[in-house]
């Protein structure tokens, strides 16, 4: 369970999200190594049939139960990864005018950071606008949510 601050002004806002992807890509190379010794144990039960119909009946059982467990994970990991997806907030970034206090408020860039200076405001060319706030933005009913 984790709690998602609704307007957390931190720049490490995403680190959650990559965190999980890097966790989710690790847990499928896991999961296609376990296929692929899956693999390699039906193609030895066949070759085993002809002296050992046993042993080639065991390797045959383990590597079906292998395959059909990797299968079925990587297909669980496959849905989390698309719904984590779709929870994932946008991150808004808001620019405001030190002069006028004029404010703008855009998707977030990367090399945003808050109280980097940008370009001079429109109405004050002297000015340089800074970013006050980055921040996630979260849907009333998506206050919180499991991860
Ligand atoms: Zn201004």
């Amino acid at each position: 369970m984790m709690k998602v601050n609704q307007l957390a002004k931190h720049q490490n806002h995403n680190q959650s999200s990559t965190a999980t992807q890097k966790i989710s890509t690790y847990l499928t190379l896991i999961v296609l190594i376990v296929m692929a010794l899956a693999v390699a144990a039906l193609l030895l039960a066949i070759t085993a049939y002809a002296t050992d119909v046993v042993a080639a009946g065991v390797l045959a059982i383990i590597g079906l139960i292998a395959l059909v467990l990797s299968g079925f994970m990587l297909y669980q990991f496959r849905r989390q990864t698309v719904q984590l997806k779709i929870e994932i907030p946008k991150v808004m970034t808001t620019i405001e005018c030190t002069k006028c206090g004029g404010k703008t408020i855009r998707e977030f860039q990367r090399g945003d950071y808050v109280y980097k200076e940008l370009e001079p405001c429109q109405k004050c060319p002297e000015t340089k606008q800074m970013i006050t706030a980055i921040y996630k933005e979260v849907k009333e009913k998506e206050k919180t949510y499991e991860v």
